[in-house]
């Protein structure tokens, strides 16, 4: 086959704000049967914001007021590049004004923070992962602040300091205005959508029914996005994968094509096949039109 049709498609594919990383990638693009979609900052547009804050009830033994809730989660989560980390520094210092210093600050990837922040180790992330390596476990009245937010799909995230549980705070994005319309043209070209995300699956199923898809991976590990991705691959299928996060690298490089949005990490990036300039659904249908056009008049 004469290259000169596949150098048009990704020449064009520029001006659509496509950026491919080399021709050969246009004849997996035609290929793709199944498009995995990462959640947060891909269907949605990852601007998470702070709702609502949720502190343990007054006759707890271990009571925190919001104000101080919110000083120490906004103080440990201030060195965070997690949307989520970044919605809870912002919504914190607009409420409480100055946050105290943070030192020891480590991240758990797709699990969540921790910092000393006034003499107290605090914790801050996804409250299975408070339960299960932390063994701090939720007081009732958090688990049903959780439990309500879940079900509207929204992201209770737990604040814990000093082994004690002491608040929910809720964040939420939104879909991005053009999502639902991308998610119907790919499956007018055929392809099966699939949303994955570590958050959890309450949350996943209404942003999922919001947009049209049915196949929903929720509450998967940073580490188990790849795995999902090769399980695909092996019933058969050819797998696209679009997503922006760290946290999704591994399952773009795995993936039979890899789609960043280019408001992603530089790591996203790096492990993808095709950058989408404008960090918008609507431009993989675009991407994958050109390469069925292009790839139609070689012979
Ligand atoms: P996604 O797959 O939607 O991009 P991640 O794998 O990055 O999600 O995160 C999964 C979950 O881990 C989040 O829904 C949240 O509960 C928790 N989490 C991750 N990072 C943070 C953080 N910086 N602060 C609080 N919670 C976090
Ligand atoms: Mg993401």
């Amino acid at each position: 086959a004469t290259p000169t049709a596949l150098l048009v498609g990704t020449g064009r594919g520029a001006q659509l704000g496509v950026l491919i990383r080399g021709p050969q990638i246009l004849e997996s693009t035609r290929r793709v049967d199944t498009i995995v979609l990462d959640k947060t900052g891909t269907v949605t547009t990852g601007k998470m914001a702070l709702l609502e804050v949720h502190g343990s009830a007054p006759t707890a033994a271990d009571e925190a007021s919001p104000t101080e809730l919110l000083r120490l989660a906004g103080a440990a989560e201030a060195g965070s590049e997690h949307p989520i980390g970044v919605a809870i520094a912002q919504g914190a210092l607009e409420r409480v004004g100055a946050l105290p210093a943070a030192t020891a600050f480590a991240s758990a990837q797709g699990f969540g923070v921790q910092a000393t922040v006034d003499g107290h180790l605090v914790l801050v992330g996804r409250p299975r992962w408070l339960a299960d390596e932390w063994q701090i476990t939720l007081p009732g009245e958090l688990r049903a602040a959780l439990d309500t937010a879940e079900a509207t799909g929204q992201t209770g995230v737990a604040v814990a300091w000093d082994g004690v549980a002491r608040g929910i705070l809720v964040v939420a994005d939104e879909v991005k205005p053009s999502s639902a319309a991308a998610v119907a043209q790919l499956i007018r070209l055929g392809l099966t959508p699939v949303l994955l995300t570590g958050d959890n699956e309450t949350a996943a199923r209404a942003v999922a029914a919001q947009v049209g898809i049915d196949e929903v991976f929720a509450g998967v590990l940073p580490a188990d996005k790849v795995e999902r991705v090769r399980a695909l691959q092996a019933a058969g299928h050819v797998v696209a994968m679009v997503g922006d996060g760290v946290n999704d690298a591994a399952a773009l490089a795995a993936a039979d094509l890899g789609i960043a949005m280019g408001t992603g990490t530089d790591v996203a990036i790096e492990a993808a096949d095709i950058t989408l300039v404008r960090s918008d659904l609507m431009a993989v249908v675009d991407a994958i039109r050109l390469s069925r056009r292009t790839l139609g008049t070689i012979k």
